[in-house]
């Protein structure tokens, strides 16, 4: 994204990224959806950031010539009575977003249910199995990306310069999702790592045209007849790989809601650069004014990320201000710790 908006601002840039494939942005479903939780709350900024996504997603899909982005409606299985009553209670709110669905047997031919369904509207979803390597496929036509490791023992930062390697740059930018966390710059920031899974599955019964959203969520993946399952949220983990407990957790819920027969082709796992204040980590640091951070982005990445590289480059260009809520400078105090 970030690299997205120097290029639409003709700003000179390298991208350095070793294209490892356990990243969150290869796990992800790619879902963008305007509320969460249990009491159906409306989702932070979703008013600037969802109509932001939209656009920039839609101008790069016609850049690349690609589909990477689908707006769609996401059917909200009520698990149980008290879920129905709290989406019930917040639609009696005139909240945005949600909708009751009358037809209690709307979706009976693909799912088991028995407390009915609601809909969110609009939700869209990123094909991130698209845009990713079209994306980079673009950078390494325009010679902007070192596919290479980041080698840190090779940086040097000056007041007004950074070297690394045959490269002179005005600033660096770190986007290293996870690694942020051992980045020597920025490991103070309060990073609250945590692990997700999900099964892409085969089931070519089930209508592609919405996501499914239970006790977990369904959503159609870029090629026919695939969908993407998940997720899990685990803070104490020691490795990105995948377990054999998702796996058999998750079968078993999907043989248990499904109607329609599928089958397992992949599972993925990933960990989320998540923070413990669940708001992104954008700016620069206050000692060393050069290096840069876009990291943070948690359970949001596809809906965050667009509307903050975008600040992110305004304030190289105009030192226009950054969302207080996400401006590292709120960590200048633990920031100032960092000394080499
Ligand atoms: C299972 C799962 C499902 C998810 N679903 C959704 C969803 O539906 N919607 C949503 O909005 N978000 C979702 N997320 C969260 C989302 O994936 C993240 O917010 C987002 O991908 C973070 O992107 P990022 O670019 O910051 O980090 P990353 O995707 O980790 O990208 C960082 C990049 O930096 C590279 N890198 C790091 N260190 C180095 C180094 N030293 N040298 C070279 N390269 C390096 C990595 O290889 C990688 O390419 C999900 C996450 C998971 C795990």
């Amino acid at each position: 994204m970030l690299s997205w908006f120097l290029a639409a601002n003709d700003i000179d840039f390298t991208v350095i990224d070793n294209g490892n494939i356990n990243t969150p942005s290869q796990a992800a479903a790619g879902l963008i959806n305007p509320v969460t939780g249990r009491r159906v709350v409306t989702v932070w900024l979703d008013d600037v950031i969802i109509p932001f996504a939209e656009k920039v997603y839609n101008e790069m899909g016609s850049f690349l010539n690609i589909n990477a982005l689908s707006k769609t409606t996401i059917i909200d299985f009520f698990p149980n009575p008290f879920m129905r009553e709290s989406f019930l209670k917040k639609l009696s709110q005139q909240a945005l977003y949600i909708n009751l669905v009358e037809d209690a047997n709307y979706m009976s031919s693909y799912f088991n249910y028995e407390f009915g369904t609601g809909t969110i509207d609009p939700a869209y979803i990123v094909h991130l199995q698209k845009l990713l390597p079209a994306w980079r496929n673009h950078l390494l036509s325009t010679n902007q990306l070192i596919s290479d490791p980041f080698d840190f023992s090779s940086l040097v930062v000056k007041e007004n310069k950074i070297v690394y390697k045959d490269i002179n740059a005005d600033q660096i930018i770190f986007c290293d999702g996870v690694q942020g966390n051992n980045n020597p710059y920025f490991s103070l920031l309060p990073f609250a790592l945590n692990k997700g899974e999900a099964l892409i599955i085969e089931a070519p019964d089930l209508p592609p045209d919405y996501i499914y959203k239970k006790s977990m969520t369904i959503a159609p993946f870029a090629e026919p007849g695939t969908f993407w399952t998940g997720t899990n949220y685990i803070w104490d983990f020691e490795d990105d790989l995948p377990t054999p407990t998702f796996r058999s957790t998750t079968e078993q819920t999907l043989k248990s809601w499904l109607k329609v027969p599928f089958k397992v082709i992949d599972h993925k796992a990933a960990v989320r650069p998540a923070t413990i204040e669940r708001r992104p980590f954008v700016g620069f640091h206050p000692l060393y004014k050069n290096v840069g951070i876009l990291n943070g982005m948690g359970t949001k990445g596809c809906s965050l990320a667009p509307y903050f590289a975008h600040q992110l480059v305004e304030n190289i260009l105009h030192k226009t201000p950054i969302e207080k809520d996400a401006d590292i400078e709120r960590h200048s105090r633990i920031l100032a710790r960092t000394a080499f």
